[in-house]
């Protein structure tokens, strides 16, 4: 049963919950006091404290001017932000090269899994930079070097981390595309960037469903010429046919290859002068010239990689971060936040095209000599117990995924869950939405037994790692509360008029005053965009575009965009929160709700509603809903107009696109950017059943 009993709910929403007995005389942070402490030498000295972090890692040399140096504030001249200006490293060189050198060559990096659930791999961290030094020779050979960008567009495999660290060993700029975007979001990626090279694979299985990905690549390489862009190389992992001996492709030819199971055939377009396969290139390499290269030193402030955001509120932005700052920051707030212990097993779900896979599957963990696990499925194949079982097959300690996940796996029931053994587990967690507290406690019961630490981290593409988040070992939790903030990070809440908010307040915007090494330093190629976007509207601070709430206990609540707050007659509501309150009822599986526009009350509210299996949209709920609302939040926040949705309309990292149905409401087609939409279909259904009275 999804839902939990609501005066549970209340009890537990009210009730603080404390770090497990264990952690919280383990942890790397024990307790708040502690917290507290390191807290405020981040704040007080940033030099001393990010110095010291630092030591860990290696500096060819050190930096030539400030160890930090910034300005937030554009009426004072340009924002920037720079972290060990001058200070040469390299981020390959750390994740692997330093970990090998102290003697943990062997220990596993990662335990792979593919779709299908017999499909198993696991890779060294030795193993795993004689691969990366090959392809950063590969991509030397075809006359790739600093600077340069490379788009990466392929599935969940040990090539997808390969690839983006060869870039790093060379000072390449990587680019991450998603591969389950299209044709056209990936050009319009590959143009903004002027990637030379796309490397991807001939296909994957997501599920049920095999996705020819050099298709969808060649559709955007086409794209671009007629743009008037040519991309040089395409590189492309055979994945689906690693047994099938072929001859030689020609020019124009049709290759077909086979697919491992079920048994299907791609058929793989070829243009000689561009297309080369992976394991072609790389047999190349197994020399010992071959698997060594040397690591190209890096400014601290170069850039590593670009990566576009969700593209939940507008056109994506392709946020730039830099080596140096991004290095320590992930890997501090791996650290710190999931409690990293060496014999841990870590796994993080997202997909490495998010921002969440590139700190949290590849840096911030392997920086640690960290044991990963990455995961090529989805979580319903073969059944809604797919996560579990993996958490038992390789004794995950440490498990980090979305809301939407936790939200759809508890439609499914408790039954999936409990057949597995995850004992293992000590710290869950949440990132990528508000966790509303019924999946909070979900993922804590009932997944959780009771016994681990939730940690609900909030953070954005653009803030690099984790900013406000629990510690394991030292937060008492309330559910849904992303808590305090991380080292380094000081947050604000500010009112509509920029006033900063001290003690608490029920909805303001979530602004930072001051970077920490991990932020980003400009949107790639349009500094303009970078201050507009995050510094001009309010002077002086870094401004998120979420809405916070802080409680009387200093709690930081994250209540959704600020697009996404309502003004009823002069109430600022959070659509979170009425949310929140629409799914505690037993029908609502998820629901949405967004700002319509109201002739007398200015705004109301317009609530798309998705039911659970087996019921149906009747008066009698609409009611039952209203009233809720009513109780939940107070009368002024009764939903105006409740609708039967099918299905959501969601970004392919799972988020729900509210700037989409707040159209919807209104009954405009006209939808904006629908680059980064999963699934187009739902947008007629949505809008055929559109009240009447509307
Ligand atoms: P775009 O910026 O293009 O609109 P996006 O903001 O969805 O896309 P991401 O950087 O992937 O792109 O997501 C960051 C956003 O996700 C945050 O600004 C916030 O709205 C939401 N978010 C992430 N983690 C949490 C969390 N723990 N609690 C609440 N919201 C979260
Ligand atoms: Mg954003």
């Amino acid at each position: 049963m999804a839902n939990c009993n609501t005066e549970t709910m209340e009890a537990a929403n009210n009730k603080l919950f404390q770090p497990p007995d264990d952690l919280l005389n383990s942890a790397h942070v024990q307790g708040m006091d502690n917290y507290r402490k390191m807290y405020n030498k981040s704040i007080n000295d940033p030099e001393a404290f990010w110095g010291e972090i630092a030591k860990d890692f290696h500096w060819e040399s050190q930096p030539s001017g400030k160890f930090f140096d910034y300005n937030f504030d554009y009426t004072k001249g340009p924002i920037f932000i720079k972290w060990m200006e001058g200070a040469r490293t390299n981020i390959c060189y750390n994740v692997l090269d330093r970990h090998i050198e102290r003697g943990l060559g062997d220990k596993i990096a990662f335990y792979w899994e593919g779709n299908d659930p017999t499909d198993t791999g696991k890779i060294t961290f030795q193993e795993l930079k004689t691969e990366v030094c090959k392809f950063a020779n590969v991509l030397k050979n075809l006359g790739i070097q600093k600077g340069d960008r490379v788009a990466i567009y392929m599935p969940m495999i040990t090539e997808l981390v390969v690839a983006m660290l060869a870039c790093a060993r060379l000072g390449v700029i990587h680019s991450i595309v998603f591969g389950g975007y299209s044709s056209e979001a990936l050009a319009s990626r590959v143009l903004d960037a002027k990637c030379c090279a796309i490397l991807t694979a001939d296909g994957m299985w997501r599920g049920t469903k095999l996705i020819n990905l050099k298709t969808i690549v060649d559709g955007a390489i086409q794209l671009c010429e007629k743009s008037g862009y040519h991309v040089d190389h395409c590189v492309m992992v055979r994945h689906l046919s690693p047994d099938e001996q072929e001859s030689e492709p020609e020019e124009g030819d049709t290759q077909p290859t086979p697919a491992k199971r079920p048994v299907k055939r791609l058929k793989i377009n070829w243009v000689n002068s561009r297309d080369k396969w992976w394991h072609e290139l790389m047999g190349e390499m197994n020399t010992k010239e071959g698997k060594t290269c040397d690591p190209v030193w890096c400014n601290a402030e170069d850039p590593l990689f670009m990566l576009y955001t969700s593209g939940s509120t507008g056109k994506p932005k392709g946020v730039l971060h830099t080596v140096g700052g991004y290095m320590i920051y992930t890997a501090t707030t791996f650290k710190y936040v999931f409690d990293y212990q060496p014999d841990d097993i870590f796994w993080c779900t997202a997909d490495v095209g998010w921002i969440t896979g590139h700190s949290y599957v590849c840096y911030g963990p392997l920086a640690n000599g960290a044991t990963g696990v990455i995961f090529e499925g989805i979580p319903y194949y073969p059944d809604a117990g797919r996560y579990w079982e993996i958490v038992e097959k390789f004794k995950v300690t440490k498990f980090y995924t979305a809301p939407t996940a936790i939200r759809c796996l508890m439609k499914y029931g408790d039954d999936f869950v409990n057949k597995y053994d995850l004992s293992s587990l000590k710290v869950l967690g949440s990132v990528g939405e508000p966790i509303n507290p019924e999946a909070w406690l979900w993922y804590y019961n009932v997944v959780g037994k009771s016994k681990c630490a939730i940690v609900d981290t909030f953070w954005q593409t653009e803030t690099g790692g984790h900013v406000l988040t629990p510690l394991p070992g030292a937060t008492p939790t309330k559910p849904g509360s992303a808590t305090f903030p991380f080292f380094g990070v000081v947050p604000a809440i500010l009112t509509a008029e920029g006033k900063e908010v001290s003690g608490p307040i029920e909805e303001g915007y979530l602004v930072f005053k001051q970077p920490w090494p991990g932020i980003m330093r400009t949107v790639y190629e349009n500094h303009e965009r970078f201050e507009t976007t995050y510094f001009k509207k309010f002077p002086g601070y870094y401004c998120t575009g979420d809405g916070a709430r802080r409680d009387e206990d200093g709690y930081i609540w994250i209540t959704g965009r600020i697009d996404d707050m309502v003004n009823v007659s002069g109430h600022l509501i959070s659509t979170a929160e009425i949310e929140s309150a629409l799914i505690q009822h037993p029908s609502v599986a998820e629901a949405a709700v967004v700002s319509h526009p109201h002739s007398v009350k200015g705004e109301s509210t317009y609530c798309f509603i998705v039911l659970n299996e087996g019921h149906v949209m009747t008066e009698k709920l609409k009611t039952e809903l209203k009233v809720k609302v009513r109780s939940k939040i107070g009368p002024f926040a009764q939903p105006d107009h409740i609708q039967y949705a099918p299905g959501l309309p969601k970004t392919r990292s799972g988020k729900i696109m509210r700037r989409i149905l707040r159209k919807i409401a209104v009954g405009d087609s006209n939808l904006g950017d629908t680059s980064t939409l999963a699934d187009e279909s739902v947008i007629d259904l949505l809008l055929q059943h559109r009240p009447e009275e509307l």
